[in-house]
């Protein structure tokens, strides 16, 4: 296996007595695509800062291609970073923003003027180089800010929530550019989000961010259909907890007892199992199966219907079990059950043992 081109070690940073980062390891691929995904405050911007040089780690250590980057001043990494704000220089123009970090490197001027072509039509702004920031909306502006963390080649691009500040729809459009110029230029990016929805749409591969340590690593498909934790089983994608008790569990896989229902073998179980012990069962709404009566052999949980609420293309069923815990299902549209259902119908909600997860 070739060298990881960027590697984090044992990443912690203290700021007096709060511990904002706690022990981040992490291998980057060239070329990739890798997402911080956490809530606030859970040391995704802090560890973006360290990899930048604005910060210096309490301990750990980062290399790029092998080499530590901690001896480097942050304005000799040659790293781009674009944030959350729009950190343009006013009362320079577009091509002078985009020229700037060429004109530091002291290249030559015919050399800047054609980056500075080159990087308009990269995000789209050609014919906008003479324009003053503040006479460009908040997504053109985040444009040029990528140019220019763009126009001296840098090895990695960070990037700092940097669509939070704008509407859904721009939103959703320059995920879009940032794809594909992510696909178009090969810069290896790390990119911070609190959105998951933002980080499965853009990532090769997400980190997902808990107080300070990284959960699980992986991509959106195996977050989903693999979560390590119950946090990160909450963060990606829709799921309810339905408390079980463990009954025996060997080899990753556990038998559980439910209310309401038989004893369940074979269920994927995370954490620290012990028999005996009280776990919760974690199910998805768009794996459940709706069942108007009682399945002859089938795992199901027997449930009564509180709220049916349609979503255009699909329907949301809100359901409760007996002792009151809530538990969705989701329809597609056109769900032949659909018509005859109402609220306070008793219901069956089947699932595949080895489709849901234990976590203790
Ligand atoms: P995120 O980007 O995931 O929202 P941060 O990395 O900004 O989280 O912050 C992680 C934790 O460290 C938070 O509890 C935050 O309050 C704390 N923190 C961040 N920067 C500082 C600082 N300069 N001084 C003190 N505490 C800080
Ligand atoms: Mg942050």
């Amino acid at each position: 296996m070739s060298k990881p081109f960027l590697q984090i070690r044992g990443i912690r940073k203290e700021y007096g007595p709060v511990t904002a980062v706690h022990d981040v390891n992490l291998d980057v691929a060239q070329g990739e695509f890798l997402t911080f995904l956490g809530p606030s405050g859970s040391g995704k911007s802090t560890t973006l800062y360290i990899l930048a040089g604005f910060e210096a780690p309490t301990r750990g250590d980062i290399l790029l291609n092998g080499e530590t980057l901690l001896s480097t001043p942050s304005h000799k990494r040659n790293i781009g970073m674009v944030f959350q704000r729009y950190t343009l220089f006013p009362h320079l123009t577009v091509g002078e923003n985009i020229a700037f970090p060429l004109k530091v490197r002291r290249l030559p001027k015919a050399e800047i003027d054609a980056k500075v072509r080159d990087m308009l039509k990269l995000v789209r702004l050609e014919g906008f180089e003479d324009r003053k920031p503040a006479q460009m909306s908040g997504g053109q502006q985040q444009r040029v800010a990528l140019a220019r963390a763009l126009a001296y080649d840098p090895p990695v691009l960070l990037m700092d929530e940097p669509l939070s500040a704008l509407d859904k729809k721009l939103r959703e459009e320059i995920q879009h550019e940032i794809r594909r110029i992510h696909q178009q230029t090969e810069v290896t990016i790390l990119y911070v989000t609190h959105d998951q929805e933002e980080a499965l749409r853009l990532s090769d591969r997400i980190a997902v961010f808990s107080k300070g340590v990284i959960d699980q690593i992986g991509t959106g498909p195996e977050l989903y259909a693999n979560p390590a934790t119950r946090f990160v089983a909450e963060f990606i994608g829709d799921s309810d907890f339905l408390p079980c008790d463990l009954v025996t569990a060997a080899n990753g896989k556990a038998e559980i007892a439910l209310a309401g229902t038989t004893v369940i073998p074979n269920v994927p179980v995370h954490g620290k199992p012990v028999a005996g012990g009280k776990a919760a069962l974690m199910l998805r709404p768009e794996r459940l199966r709706l069942m108007r009566s009682a399945p002859g052999g089938a795992t199901a949980v027997p449930v009564t219907i509180s709220d049916i609420t349609f979503l255009g293309n699909n329907i949301h069923v809100a359901t409760e079990t007996a002792r009151g815990d809530a538990l969705a299902v989701r329809l597609p549209f056109g769900h032949e059950a659909i018509s005859s259902l109402s609220r306070g119908d008793s219901v069956w909600l089947g699932f595949d043992p080895a489709s849901a997860h234990v976590f203790c």
